[in-house]
């Protein structure tokens, strides 16, 4: 990626973040139809692959170290691309370093425990990148706009009623705290998609037989509350957007535009993060080589010593 590129991306990322502290209303402060002038579509697939190849190398740097984890949270509303964004974006990982999980409605059992367990035992370990794909943010979004979700949550009735969203984006922002003073960097991403190409993808989907799974009538019954998500969305910003976890809206309108976004903030992630190698300690090294010495003793008659830099060397050679 060129120079110049990489330092517009960063200042894209910028105006992207929710500044911590701010009083956030969606449609004012975030158009999701935005695209940054410097990136154009026919541009975007290539931008997209060197950002893919970049987060793979990161990738077995930060599995390699085991010091740190990264948990990405997506959060949208139905049809803004949150199965895309994570295919496209993570296509170029190695599955055994990323693990996705959805939420969905809770069961019985999740229901029976407090209200974050079943996302803590779905958190990444050391060296590894988690994504949630819907979060406990839901906790303060779906919960939060149809309410008898709350009532299934078998609260004592000191915990529900008054101020119950206010403590609940407080008790996650001392979670998070506390997972990065952990060692696990989060990654918040909300997919900021406009009420009318919402409704333009769900046609879609209603129209391509091979799209209709991806549909419910329950998608369009959520529509309804399109002004009452877009509140809880704008509270939740406010309230939870931290200088240890910023959250990122990301315009979604364009699929092509939004997972370069989300590529980028990811990436700038573990580019901050910066993880190394593990260094071998002299005695290591005085064994490597030992180890080097025996193997290379017992080179069949006619065999390079070592086949490996032999081969390295004849390349080199050619590529002079
Ligand atoms: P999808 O992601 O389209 O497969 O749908 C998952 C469904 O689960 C959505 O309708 C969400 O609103 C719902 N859901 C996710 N988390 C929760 C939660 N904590 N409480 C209630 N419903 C949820
Ligand atoms: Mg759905």
């Amino acid at each position: 990626m060129a120079g110049e590129q990489a330092k517009q991306l960063a200042e894209l990322i910028k105006t992207l973040r929710v500044k911590p502290g701010t009083k956030v209303s969606l449609s004012r402060d975030f158009d999701p139809a935005y695209k940054a002038d410097f990136l154009k579509k026919k541009h975007g697939a290539e931008l997209l692959k060197a950002g893919i190849e970049l987060l793979a190398d990161y990738q077995q740097r930060l599995a390699a170290q085991d010091t740190y984890g990264v948990l990405v949270c997506l959060q949208a509303l139905d049809a803004a691309g949150k199965d895309g964004t994570i295919r496209h974006v993570m296509s170029g990982v190695d599955p055994q370093g990323v693990h996705v999980s959805s939420f969905k409605v809770p069961s019985a059992e999740e229901l029976d425990h407090d209200f974050l367990w079943r996302y803590a035992a779905r958190l990444p370990a050391r060296g590894d990148i988690g994504i949630f794909n819907r979060s406990y943010y839901e906790e303060v979004l779906v919960v939060r706009v149809h309410p008898e979700n709350l009532d299934r949550q078998k609260l004592p009735a000191a915990s529900k009623g008054k101020g119950v969203w206010e403590r609940r984006y407080r008790e996650i922002n001392d979670w998070e705290r506390y997972l990065t003073d952990n060692g696990f960097r989060l990654v918040k991403l909300m997919l900021n998609l406009s009420k009318e190409e919402q409704r333009t993808r769900f046609l879609k989907r209603i129209d391509l037989p091979e799209k209709n799974w991806k549909f419910s009538s329950a998608d369009a019954r959520e529509r309804q509350y399109w002004d009452d998500y877009q509140r809880a969305f704008s509270e939740m910003l406010s309230a939870t957007s931290t200088p240890w976890a910023p959250w990122y809206v990301i315009p979604a309108d364009r699929k092509w535009f939004a997972r370069i976004c989300a590529g980028a903030v990811l990436a700038q992630t573990l580019i901050e993060l910066d993880p190394q190698y593990p260094k071998v300690s002299d005695q290591q090294h005085d064994d490597l080589l030992a180890a080097k010495a025996d193997l290379e003793a017992e080179a069949p008659h006619g065999a390079a010593a070592d086949p490996f830099a032999a081969e390295q060397e004849k390349d080199a050679k050619e590529n002079k």
